[in-house]
């Protein structure tokens, strides 16, 4: 019989695989889709440039157990600005030099109010009724603030979001960018494990031993990590015996699945784009409630792409419609600063679009708390079924780097070492 049973391979997985051969533990990974990873993928398109089309940046890369994993396998590190636009909209014309300035001051009165107001004693509250607003007397570039920190970045409508979860999982710090691609490295670091491909794991029962059923049979081990999205685990693919408990139950429906989604424009040939520098940043002000503009990056590691960027509600709308919806939707943003015959012609090749909100393996990018549910990650993290022979592990339990695969990749070696911990105790008693 099998020490542990880890199911899906993404960085939480892998992650716990090497350190349960580390610790002596026999494992076996099983993930439900054809390649290790999960939503750390790169794929090379059909003019060789390596896509990301989940995790790109090496968050706060100075703390992330990442950066030396990367570094040890020679993973070519690019430190790109913060936050630099190349080009900011208002309308159809381009933002002054002034303009531009005082967008980046909103966005850093946006950070600061939030921090602020998190630091003040009282309940949690949306990140929305910390932050300044458009037409309060305030910047004009608040909802524009908004729509990028919040919507984009976080994925999910700052109405929605928690704010205590915000700070406390707040990204700054270093941020590279690997030029062979994140989903690369963690790929490549899942290399000789044992992982079984192709193998959706369908029920889960603790008994006296963890019986692991999957589409090609059962799997027996002494304790299972469970490291499937919270999207997945609320949406019932995987069936408990017996069920969940209803703490852990309200952790999952705590922290929802949030959604970035990145279409990516690519060009016929070798060399930049439209002129501009590699990663070039562009975007838009919002013009009015119902407008929902695309960030852009332009040429990354001076490759011939465009890769928009779009969060939140309108992401998920997108993701229904689907990817040709998203890509006319992309071309449609990204000709407001170049026209549609130059976007057209600098870009002529099918885009790729990515799909993590329809993919049943994920239901989402990332998670975000509910307001007042910024406890769940520690409660999922800390959940030890069946005596501590069942735990949890992923992005989402890490509740300093939760949406990230140093947070995923952190908690994956952390169950992996309280399973031990618990098997080690089982074999003395
Ligand atoms: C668009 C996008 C951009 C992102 N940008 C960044 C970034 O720049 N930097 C960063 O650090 N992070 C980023 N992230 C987040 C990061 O990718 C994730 O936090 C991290 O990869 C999650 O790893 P995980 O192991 O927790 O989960 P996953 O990667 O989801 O792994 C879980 C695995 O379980 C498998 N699975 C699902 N159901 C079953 C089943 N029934 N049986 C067996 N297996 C199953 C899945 O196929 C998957 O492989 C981004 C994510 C997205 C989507």
């Amino acid at each position: 019989m099998l020490d542990v049973a880890i199911i899906g391979a993404g960085a939480a997985g892998i992650a716990a695989a090497r350190r349960c051969g580390e610790l002596g533990l026999t494992c076996l990974v099983l993930e439900a889709g054809a390649r290790p990873g999960g939503r750390a993928f790169t794929e090379s398109d059909s003019l060789g440039a390596p896509f990301d089309h989940g995790a790109s940046w090496v968050h706060v890369a100075e703390h992330n157990p990442m950066t030396p994993l990367a570094a040890a396998l020679g993973f070519t590190r690019f430190d790109g600005p913060r936050r630099q636009r190349e080009i900011l909209l208002i309308g159809d014309r381009r933002a002054t030099a002034e303009e531009r300035r005082a967008h980046d001051a909103a966005c850093d009165a946006w950070e600061a109010a939030a921090e602020a107001r998190a630091a003040e004693p009282g309940p949690d509250i949306p990140i929305a009724a910390a932050v300044p607003r458009d037409g309060h007397g305030g910047s004009p570039w608040a909802a524009t603030a908004s729509h990028w920190l919040g919507s984009i970045i976080c994925g999910v409508e700052p109405e929605r979001n928690s704010l205590r979860d915000y700070i406390d999982t707040g990204l700054d710090g270093e941020n590279p960018q690997l030029a062979e691609g994140f989903g690369t490295l963690v790929a490549r670091l899942a290399e000789g494990l044992p992982i079984r491909l192709a193998s959706p794991v369908r029920r889960i029962r603790a008994g006296r031993i963890i019986t692991v059923e999957t589409a090609g049979g059962a799997i027996e081990a002494r304790a299972a990590i469970v490291t499937v999205s919270t999207g997945v685990l609320a949406a019932g693919t995987i069936a408990f015996e017996p069920g969940l408990p209803p703490a852990v139950e309200a952790a999952i429906a705590g922290l929802p699945m949030a959604l970035l989604s990145k279409i990516a424009l690519r060009g016929g040939g070798p060399g930049s784009p439209l002129g501009l520098p590699p990663f070039a940043r562009l975007g838009r002000q919002v013009q009015g409630p119902a407008d929902r503009p695309m960030s852009w990056m332009i040429a990354p590691f001076g490759r011939d792409q465009a890769i928009g960027f779009i969060g939140g509600e309108a992401a998920w709308d997108l993701s229904r419609r689907g990817p040709a919806a998203a890509e006319a939707a992309a071309r449609a943003d990204l000709a407001r600063f170049f026209g549609a015959e130059t976007v057209a012609r600098a870009f002529p090749e099918p885009a790729v679009v990515t799909d993590w909100g329809e993919n049943p393996l994920f239901l989402g990018a990332y998670t975000y708390a509910r307001v007042g549910q910024a406890g769940a990650r520690r409660l999922l993290a800390e959940a030890a079924l069946a005596d501590g022979r069942l735990r949890f592990a992923g992005e989402a339990c890490h509740a300093r780097y939760a949406g990230t695969v140093g947070g995923a990749w952190a908690s994956g070696i952390a169950a992996a070492e309280a399973t031990a911990a618990t098997l080690a105790g089982s074999v003395a008693a």
